[in-house]
């Protein structure tokens, strides 16, 4: 290893341009980025992943970001919005299979007929798990309020992706408008942690016009926020967006998974006891994608469970992984991978970050 690598893994705080030269580490040296991922992740976290069953419940939105294949202005798109007793049902498969968490995600509404219909689908969903199931939602920008009024009918933690923290990068890759506002963006962030919940977020890797020094201030900024949670990968391009017409000038689908990687690691590294999820967006470039980001960092596994016939509509990238599996082969196959990636499954608890009950306790 360079001395220049090894100085910067021996300092307990990394500045941007330390960052940046850990993102432009070669195939050698980035393997002592990982290596030192996986003793943080074991020393702090643990060798352990947590399961969250993830039911995408509605492909319904309102908004119309522009790397989004299910964006409203996409008429390809079949539209779906799953019945509440499904995704009860959703609920019940990971509370039998000691999943002991879910993630609830949907296209963004903020009409007053959504709110109460999540309000009273988390208060079901906890009422069937006699008050069991951890809840995380990803829902989307909305009021202090209604991220209150979810807090309280049982959600606990909640993801909101800030896609990318560079102001001008954000407007590339969404309208300019009311509905996507950066700043509105960050202050819905800040009212989510307002309102009591483990705050995740989390950015797309390899975007367009993406630099490395934006990279670095994404992770920068996840610090400075003190965040929870973070879920991050690669952008994968899809064909219906308006994004599309910059596939020209996008780093091969390999480089977008390997800084991805290096992206995981550095985040390990530097909030050692967060939760790092390893997003699904990895498997679609590498079949075992997800396993190897358990190896340099990530602590969290989403499966999906979102009743299988509606799966291929859910479709935010294209190549999406696993759309035609059941709930069942994907607990089997995902068991077996995760071993084999050298960690512990950790069933029946939630695996709330550390970093969020320290945070409570200051
Ligand atoms: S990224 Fe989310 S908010 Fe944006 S268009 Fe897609 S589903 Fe809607």
């Amino acid at each position: 290893m360079s001395t220049k690598i090894q100085d910067i893994l021996n300092k307990t705080d990394f500045s941007k341009q330390d960052i940046v030269t850990l993102l432009n580490t070669d195939k050698n040296e980035r393997q002592f980025i990982f290596n030192k991922a996986n003793e943080v992740k074991k020393e702090f976290v643990g060798l352990k992943t947590y399961y969250r069953g993830l039911v995408e419940f509605s492909n319904e939105c309102n908004k119309n970001c522009y790397y989004c294949g299910i964006r409203a202005a996409n008429k390809d798109v079949n539209r779906y919005d799953i019945s509440d007793e499904q995704i009860l049902e959703s609920v019940k498969f990971a509370y039998e299979n000691k999943y002991a968490s879910v993630v609830f995600q949907a296209g963004e509404r903020d009409d007053i007929e959504f709110i109460d219909r999540i309000e009273n689908l988390l208060k079901k969903a906890k009422q069937i798990t006699e008050n069991k199931i951890g809840i995380t939602i990803s829902l989307g920008e909305q009021s202090l309020e209604t991220y209150k009024k979810w807090h309280i009918a049982g959600a606990h933690r909640y993801l909101l992706r800030i896609e990318t923290t560079n102001k001008e990068l954000y407007y590339k890759i969404h309208p300019n408008n009311n509905k996507h506002n950066f700043e509105k963006r960050l202050k819905a962030l800040e009212a989510i942690k307002e309102a009591g919940y483990q705050t995740g977020t989390g950015v797309m890797i390899g975007l367009p016009f993406q630099t490395y020094e934006h990279l670095a201030d994404d992770l920068l900024f996840f610090q400075k926020f003190d965040i929870d949670m973070v879920g991050m990968g690669p952008y994968i391009e899809h064909t219906e967006t308006p994004l599309y017409e910059h596939k020209d000038i996008l780093l091969p689908l390999t480089d977008r998974f390997d800084l991805s990687m290096k992206m995981i690691a550095i985040l390990r590294i530097m909030m050692k006891d967060i939760n790092i999820a390893a997003a699904t967006a990895l498997q679609a470039i590498d079949p075992i994608g997800r396993e190897k980001a358990l190896k340099v960092g990530a602590n969290i596994i989403m499966p999906n469970i979102t009743p299988t016939i509606n799966r291929e509509n859910y479709q935010l990238y294209e190549n999406k992984p696993c759309i035609d599996e059941g709930a069942e082969d994907c607990t089997t196959c995902l068991e077996a991978r995760i071993v084999i990636a050298g960690d512990d499954l950790g069933y029946d608890a939630w695996g709330d970050s550390p970093h969020f009950i320290k945070r409570q306790q200051k």
